[in-house]
């Protein structure tokens, strides 16, 4: 390609919308454009960068039994009614009417969709097992898109379905799958971890989700030094850690705590340390038959509640915290809630740690009024006793008890047990050699294509520009002739860029009339892995500059020997992703 025909706007100015690296390099580099809010358009050079992702995992996915299809976008309600997310998905869910008033919705994820072919069309436990898989736009109306291509609206997705006869077939498929996108993730240039999580609107119980490590990245990753375990801080269990077990129980005692709202506050005035302090949180939630509640949430007063457990625990459609006119309405004073004679009806959900804190503080219900010296069992006691704290760095390992720590990440991949989750309530069976009928054990597998592209220039870039790894660069190599006016420069140029095209090289020619220090700018921008600079040093003494962009590497060649060098340095890059 010649760069004065390539269509790639590149920008001088970081757009003001564009928070994270990813995004502004994406719009400075001229990869995308946005069309509205989380919905873009991926301009060539964006387009050949995914194109290459989507070849590494087509071939990843083939390799581990997959066979691609392509669903449609456009789903009927009934399948969704039938499998009970038409209700339950939400907001997120993009409901659209035909021109008959006829509900559809614009596919999030297709489980429905695969398991009503699959429940169709196979029968004997001799078809299976079945991967089929699709790389496909989906739809999810977030309540924030941002990022760029991070969290979109509409955006590309890699969705493979596992049907097997049992759980030992199920197996099977999830450690093929986990096999494969360990080796997509590493073949386009991350540094990734898979860590367990929770499995979410999808449902199902096993999940591991794949996490680029980034400072920018939405998931918080808890693991361990010592033992090889990591997991989301949204599943990672707690394990919970008594205070003040070694005392009697004291009587409980009325103190005033004037204009003493938060934990903080609190501490300080009555000079109690957080940990000997019971937080209450007030949580509207809606269940999954529509009715509202306005309930208790009680958690150590050092930690934080994580709402994925809270709503795990509920079973629950939704929740958010309560407002204060709610609050007041289950007769409390927003900021002194506690559940010690909590209006009757009002259901309390403590953490696992309440009923192991001796003599602790909480809230008095009315304005400016604490108790101290309150015990679980004996004050007030709890509906549902859980874990619904949120572990932090420092926490204790679940499986080692060492201090965990934690890091941010991407979360580009993510699999999932399905067991018979929409097997049992779309009636998708086999029937096996004895005759008898079960239902299909299924998985899926989920890949965010844009969002891998994203994760990738996250960690792969430095001031001057995007610096891509050869195996998914939207080109290899770039050549470029810094004096335009040079007819023999230019033509040297020319013979070197035929030849390499003539070698299957993916290379630019910067055909362009502008300064060498605007080529050199765009270069690195643009993030070609290799530059072949041709300039006076050509014209004097036959020699041409190859340059890496990672390293700056520069490395002084006789032009001869400038398509063969360039030809290898491009083997030699890309075996590093093989
Ligand atoms: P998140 O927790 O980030 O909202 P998710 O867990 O809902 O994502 P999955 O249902 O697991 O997402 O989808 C599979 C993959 O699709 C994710 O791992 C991610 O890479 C990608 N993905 C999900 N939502 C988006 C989005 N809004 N924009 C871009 N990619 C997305
Ligand atoms: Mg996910």
């Amino acid at each position: 390609m010649r760069m004065s025909e390539i269509y790639a706007p590149t920008l001088r100015e970081t757009p003001s919308e564009a928070e994270i690296i990813s995004h502004q390099l994406m719009m400075k580099a001229g990869l995308i454009r946005k069309v509205a809010a989380g919905i873009y358009t991926y301009l060539p050079l964006g387009w050949r960068s995914m194109k290459k992702i989507m070849q590494i995992i087509r071939e990843e996915m083939d390799a581990a039994g997959g066979q691609e299809l392509f669903m449609p976008t456009v789903h009927p309600a009934e399948l969704w009614l039938e499998s009970g997310r038409w209700q339950i998905y939400g907001a997120e869910l993009w409901r659209v009417k035909d021109r008959h008033e006829r509900d559809f919705c614009l596919a999030p994820t297709h489980e429905e969709v695969i398991t009503n072919h699959l429940r169709n069309d196979i029968r004997s436990y001799k078809q299976l097992p079945q991967r089929p898989y699709q790389i496909q736009t989906k739809f999810r109306d977030e309540r924030r898109p941002r990022f760029g291509l991070m969290r979109g609206r509409e955006f590309i997705m890699k969705d493979l379905y596992s049907f097997d006869r049992d759980e030992a077939g199920l197996e099977v498929s999830y450690q093929l799958m986990h096999r494969a996108y360990s080796n997509i993730f590493r073949r386009c240039g991350l540094t990734f971890r898979p860590v367990e999580a929770d499995s979410g609107a999808i449902g199902g119980k096993g999940s591991h989700e794949f996490m680029a490590l980034a400072g920018s990245g939405e998931s918080e990753i808890v693991y361990c030094h010592n033992c090889d375990y990591a997991a989301s801080d949204e599943i990672a269990p707690l394990v919970p850690h008594g205070t003040g077990r070694d005392e009697e129980l004291r009587t409980r005692r009325e103190v005033e705590t004037p204009d003493c709202k938060t934990v903080e506050d609190v501490a300080r005035y009555l000079g109690v340390a957080s940990n000997r302090m019971l937080k209450s949180m007030c949580y509207w939630v809606l269940h999954k038959d529509e009715s509202e509640e306005i309930l208790l949430a009680l958690i150590r007063g050092d930690r934080q509640i994580n709402e994925i457990k809270l709503k795990n625990t509920l079973d629950c459609l939704e929740l958010r915290f309560a407002t204060e006119e709610e609050v007041r309405g289950i007769g409390m004073e927003p900021g002194y809630c506690g559940p010690v004679e909590l209006k009757k009806g009002i259901r309390i959900v403590a953490d696992a740690e309440a009923p192991l804190m001796v003599n602790h503080e909480c809230g008095g219900g009315r304005k400016d009024f604490h108790y101290l010296d309150v015990n679980f069992g004996r004050d007030y006691t709890a509906d549902i006793v859980a874990d619904i704290a949120l572990v932090e760095k420092g926490c204790p390992c679940p499986l080692c008890g060492q201090p965990l720590d934690s890091t941010r990440g991407i979360e580009v991949g993510q699999i999932f047990k399905l067991h018979t989750k929409y097997s049992s309530v779309l009636g998708a069976r086999f029937v096996d050699e004895q005759g008898l009928e079960h239902d299909m054990v299924m998985g899926c597998y989920g890949i965010g294509v844009g969002r891998t592209m994203g994760a990738v220039i996250e960690q792969h870039h430095d001031e001057n520009g995007v610096v891509w790894p050869i195996s998914v660069a939207p080109y290899q190599v770039c050549v470029v002739p810094v004096n335009d006016k040079d007819q023999s420069l230019m033509l040297k140029a020319e013979q070197i860029y035929q030849a390499l095209l003539k070698r299957h090289i993916e290379v630019v020619l910067d055909d362009r009339h502008e300064r060498p220090g605007v080529k050199f700018n765009d270069a690195d921008l643009l993030g070609f892995p290799i530059r072949l600079t041709l300039g006076k040093k050509t014209s004097e003494y036959g020699l041409v500059e190859l340059r890496l962009r990672e390293s700056g590497e520069v490395r002084e060649l006789p032009i001869d020997e400038a398509v063969d060098s360039v030809y290898a340095m491009v083997q030699e890059l890309m075996a590093q992703y093989e």
